[in-house]
């Protein structure tokens, strides 16, 4: 077992990981600080939780890692789950976290922010892909963030088909059979019932393609009329069932109480940022 003095001299010299950020965050302020990815970072918060064990999203490791450790030096999480999964001992952490920092609601629900993840990274990490719902705006008359309404409008070019919104975002209560997934931002009920199967399927495959976990919702599935629900993937503003159906959506689950598979479009899943920087 090395000393102190040597695990700082090896960590700092050779391996950017989170125990070298912690030591270099109580060494001199000039010190190159480790990147954590934001991106990375929320897509981990929406998949974890919903995993069965602790499997860790591909590529978010060392960003969560760092983001654990915070919370721990914090004193808001246990050194035991410093392990790159989000799961959900890391995302009640994190929420305390928010409340410490003045949050409340949706803005406290262990779901990351940039404005959280930028105090919680001062002297640890520089945070890389900030991610931003954008503005507060409307969409067909109903709520919505900039992101979503961009997302929406780029699905319809790509599909041809013009979505009829029937519910938005930001909506609490508006409808029980939504099980609050219309909460936050990020959300969208589409209206399907004029729609063909052949239109359904290409508007569902364009939401997918720009970053939606999307999917055909049928009247036998539930007491609904055929629409599309979809949650924008990486919208910071996800109520908590919405960041469930989308770690269900990764885990090719149809985002039901029922859990069943995934009867959808198959579509290289991606988020909305993947989409833009592959144009
Ligand atoms: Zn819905």
């Amino acid at each position: 077992m090395p000393d102190r003095f040597d695990r700082r001299h090896f960590l700092t010299v050779v391996l950017p990981t989170a125990a070298a950020a912690t030591v270099l965050a109580s060494g001199t302020a000039s010190a190159a600080l480790p990147n954590a990815n934001m991106e990375k970072i929320v897509l981990a918060a929406q998949c974890d939780p919903v995993k069965e064990g602790t499997g860790i999203t591909p590529g978010a490791g060392p960003s969560v890692t760092l983001v654990e450790q915070a919370l721990v030096d914090r004193g808001f999480l246990a050194a035991q789950y410093v392990d790159g999964h989000f799961g959900t001992a890391t995302r009640s952490a994190y929420a305390k976290w928010q409340e410490s920092l003045g949050y409340s609601g949706l803005a406290a629900n262990g779901l990351p922010g940039r404005a959280s993840l930028l105090a919680l990274g001062e002297g640890r990490f520089n945070l890389t892909r900030p991610l931003t719902p954008g503005s507060r705006t409307t969409y067909q008359g109903f709520p919505f963030n900039q992101r979503t309404v961009d997302m929406l409008k780029e699905a319809a070019k790509l599909s041809g088909v013009s979505p009829v919104v029937e519910q938005g975002s930001y909506s609490p209560g508006n409808d029980p059979t939504s099980a609050g997934t219309h909460d936050g931002g990020g959300a969208v009920d589409i209206d399907a019932e004029a729609l063909n199967g052949t239109q359904r399927t290409a508007l569902v495959t364009a939401l997918r393609k720009v970053g939606f976990a999307a999917w055909l919702r049928s009247p036998s599935q539930g007491n609904w009329p055929w629409h599309i629900h979809a949650i924008a993937i990486n919208d910071t503003d996800l109520s908590t069932p919405a960041q469930k159906q989308v770690g269900s959506y990764y885990l090719g689950r149809n985002g039901l109480a029922n859990n069943g598979p995934d009867d959808g479009p198959q579509v290289t899943k991606v988020t909305w940022e993947d989409y833009k920087r592959a144009q």
